[in-house]
């Protein structure tokens, strides 16, 4: 079953966005178990995402080495040692102190991890990120801490039916996307769109969609 729900997206999914750019499906894994993991991985899922520090840790050795491993939860920074070393991309950098404690345990664990910094797209009181009017600064504070490495933005919206709004929105975060890529050759990816806004947001030029429930069916 998740094998035929992997193929069948990819198969509907746009290769490329509006930009031109390659667009990347990242399997959101939360709950999952290795082996369900492992089937959408053999069914041309390049890339996966676990929200959960212990359990990417616990499972990390259960799944398919041909994915790339991203970290898409909210950070704590009592979790970060279950990760280091351990993640390809951190999605959800969402203030300047994670994202120095980040450096700071890198650093001391001979590495630089990846990271996106994630933006509060909707400026909702519920999620974290930053808002986007701060994205600039948190760019300019985080670019000069030596253990991590800006690769892009990560974005979330209001759940909400209003494709306007989220179009809207996920446009804004594209123009702020374009105005750091435009500073630095290292920002490529531009994560927005989960499984009920994920065409709006490839439409408004996200090149990375996040997706759980379109893959392996309501979480229970
Ligand atoms: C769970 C999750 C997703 C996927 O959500 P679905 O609605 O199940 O597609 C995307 N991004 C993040 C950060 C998530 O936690």
């Amino acid at each position: 079953m998740i094998k035929d729900n992997v193929r069948s997206f990819l198969s509907a999914m746009p290769k490329k966005n509006g930009y031109g750019e390659d667009i990347t499906l990242l399997a959101a894994v939360k709950t999952q178990t290795p082996a369900a993991i492992n089937e959408a991985i053999e069914a041309g899922v390049k890339v996966i995402g676990d929200n959960h520090a212990q359990e990417f840790r616990d499972k990390f050795d259960q799944i398919n080495k041909d994915a790339q491993r991203h970290f898409i939860g909210r950070l704590q920074t009592n979790k970060i040692k279950y990760l280091l070393g351990r993640v390809d991309l951190y999605q959800s950098i969402d203030s300047l102190h994670i994202a120095q404690t980040l450096s700071d345990k890198s650093t001391s664990f001979g590495i630089v991890s990846n990271i996106l910094l994630e933006i509060n797209g909707g400026d909702e009181k519920s999620k974290g990120g930053f808002a986007l009017k701060d994205a600039e600064k948190a760019f300019k504070d985080i670019s000069s801490l030596p253990g991590v490495k800006i690769c892009g933005l990560m974005a979330m919206f209001p759940a909400t039916d209003d494709e306007k709004l989220i179009f809207r929105l996920a446009s804004d975060v594209r123009k702020t996307y374009d105005e750091l890529k435009a500073e630095d050759e290292n920002i490529t990816t531009l994560s927005m769109g989960m499984s009920g806004d994920w065409k709006v947001c490839v439409d408004a030029g996200s090149n990375m969609i996040r997706i759980g429930t379109a893959l392996f069916g309501k979480r229970s």
